[in-house]
């Protein structure tokens, strides 16, 4: 369905330096450069650099500043580190692989979101396992895996196979996009009907791509698997793409998203919950009551126990509480069709939840990133130097959990917002009260998370006697 023409609205496209710059074909490289070099630089001092977490720059660029900075990018601009994928640079070599490969499609099995979760899943379950935060090493592994993967995926499927049905961390940004100040749109719609192309989602030649992720640009309502590329800017002749400035709820108001994204959405919200929970006392106490009742202290086994569960009530809640909501509507319908109707209502409590727990890494560890990149360059005799590992311990306490306090506060309205919106729509206001009631119970459960002693990972909490490394 081709959106209706709007009545108003404000392009960061229309405005004179962006516009031009967009409009670049090397824009997009010059986004990308800088974060591939940052990525080398954090392979060769995870794999030969000195093995603490809070002095090495691949766990201190990844698990403080990528994550960190990741949420504050989306919350005031939107997907720009998608658009910034240094991953991306690899499609030069898979285009090469592509003239001996044969290219395959990707299952039409696939093609939804439940790949992606199962995926973030065993993310997440890693990630506690091997503790990766912990480990310059590990980290360095899962950097040259990712670029593995996405130059293989690309090389073997189309392009845009990876970052849309296999790349946890791109769908974990398209979620939490939804919150984005900013969303393309088409400038005339009207004009759309009469293009002949459709170009921005098919391209013009091989020097303008469209959208790999086959968005079309009149029909995006959400920012969801949109990558904020510009493809579709460069692509569309007759210069109707438009970077719209938008309400950051409205999407959550207007759009229905697929089950697969609903669940996704839930499970988000519920990993972030328990991601959150796993640094805290008492899941150490909760893991030790399990051995236990089990009789081992395997950690694998203690933690898939402890994942399952949470997994599993994640779902019957979503699910349940849906169809309840659903019911007192005075709606009979199929589970995934309930998840799908209360589902939006879950995206803004993830991204308060995600966004209180990396703001509060990143705000411990922010300028850590200076002493770790000199050590860095140092080791390569770029920097002649001495770090200054003071700045590694700036961390503003009194700001934490206030911070946190103040996201998730923000999240739960807007998540009260929504589902009442959603509610009021189907003409009975307290519909919403079951899932309303489950949100309400997350976001005091990551408050009290939160106010815990909390274990701070990969950060150096004041410098070395030394001062060096
Ligand atoms: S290429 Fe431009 S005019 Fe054609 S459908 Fe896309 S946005 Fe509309
Ligand atoms: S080409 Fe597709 S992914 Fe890229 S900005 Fe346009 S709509 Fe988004």
């Amino acid at each position: 369905m081709i959106q209706p023409a709007p009545t108003r609205r404000w392009d960061l496209l229309r405005l004179p330096l962006v516009r031009r710059f967009v409009r670049w074909r090397y824009s997009r490289f010059v986004l990308q450069l800088p974060l591939f070099l940052l990525a080398l630089l954090a392979l060769f001092d995870g794999f030969t650099g000195r093995q603490l977490a809070p002095k090495n720059l691949a766990t201190v660029s990844v698990w403080l500043h990528y994550r960190g900075l990741v949420v504050l990018a989306i919350a005031l601009l939107g997907n720009v580190f998608c658009a910034a994928c240094p991953l991306m640079l690899t499609r030069g070599a898979s285009r090469a692989l592509k003239r001996w490969l044969p290219e395959w499609r990707w299952p039409r099995r696939l093609r939804n979101k439940y790949g992606v979760l199962g995926l973030t899943l065993l993310y997440l379950f890693a990630y506690e396992y091997w503790d990766l935060w912990a480990s310059p090493w590990l980290t360095a592994w899962l950097i040259l895996g990712y670029f593995g993967a996405a130059l293989v995926v690309n090389a073997i499927f189309p392009s845009g196979t990876f970052c849309k049905y296999v790349c946890p961390l791109g769908n974990f940004n398209f979620a939490l996009a939804t919150a984005s100040p900013t969303q393309i749109t088409a400038r005339d719609p009207a004009r759309c009907l009469t293009c002949e192309g459709k170009y921005c989602v098919n391209g013009r030649g091989a020097a303008y791509p469209g959208c790999e992720t086959r968005l079309f640009v009149p029909q995006i309502q959400s920012n969801t698997d949109c990558t904020l590329c510009l493809n579709c800017v460069r692509a569309c002749p007759y210069d109707n793409v438009a970077l719209e400035v938008r309400s950051p709820v409205r999407e959550w108001v207007t759009a229905r998203y697929r089950p697969d994204w609903a669940l996704f959405g839930a499970l988000l919200l519920f990993a972030g919950v328990m991601n959150a929970f796993a640094m805290v006392p008492p899941y150490y106490a909760l893991a030790e009551a399990l051995a236990r009742a089990l009789g081992t202290t395997h950690e694998g086994v203690l933690l898939g126990v402890i994942f399952a569960a949470w997994v599993g009530i994640a779902g019957l809640l979503s699910v349940g509480l849906s169809l309840l909501s659903s019911w007192l509507a005075g709606i009979h319908e199929r589970p995934l069709q309930a998840v799908r109707r209360w589902g939006a209502g879950y995206l803004p409590m993830a991204f308060a939840v995600w966004g209180a727990h990396y703001a509060y890494h990143f705000l411990t560890g922010w300028a850590s990133i200076v002493p770790v990149t000199q050590q860095a360059l140092g080791r390569l005799g770029l920097y002649p130097g001495r770090p200054d590992w003071a700045l590694a311990a700036q961390v503003p306490e009194a700001l934490l959990f206030p911070t946190a306090a103040l996201a998730i506060y923000a999240g739960l309205a807007a998540s009260s917002y929504v589902l009442v919106r959603r509610s009021l729509a189907l003409g009975r206001g307290y519909a919403a009260l079951p899932v309303l009631a489950l949100l309400v119970y997350l976001a005091a459960l990551t408050l009290w998370v939160l106010a815990q002693p909390m274990e701070m990972r990969g950060t150096l909490l004041a410098p070395s006697p030394s001062g060096g490394i």
